[in-house]
């Protein structure tokens, strides 16, 4: 889904480039793990993981969204 988020910092998140730098697929060893049951699965097939993580290349903090891309939690750098 092509969206744009605007970060706290200001500046204007979208994934409508693809590819992008803005939006990562990040899974927990578990998810992953439950994944590679499946060893002939297709990778058009592998499942969006679980949460939406959102990259802001101007001040660093990471997004994260559910999968209806409700807010979950927005990290910001400590360094
Ligand atoms: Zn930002």
């Amino acid at each position: 889904m092509n969206m744009r988020v605007y970060c706290r910092c200001g500046n204007m998140l979208t994934n409508q480039l693809d590819p992008n730098d803005t939006e990562y697929y990040v899974y927990s060893d578990r998810e992953w793990c439950e994944i590679q049951k499946n060893e002939y699965i297709h990778v058009l097939d592998i499942p969006y993981p679980r949460y939406n993580v959102w990259h802001c290349e101007k001040c660093g903090r990471i997004t994260l969204f559910d999968d209806s891309y409700n807010l979950v939690k927005v990290y910001k750098p400590e360094e």
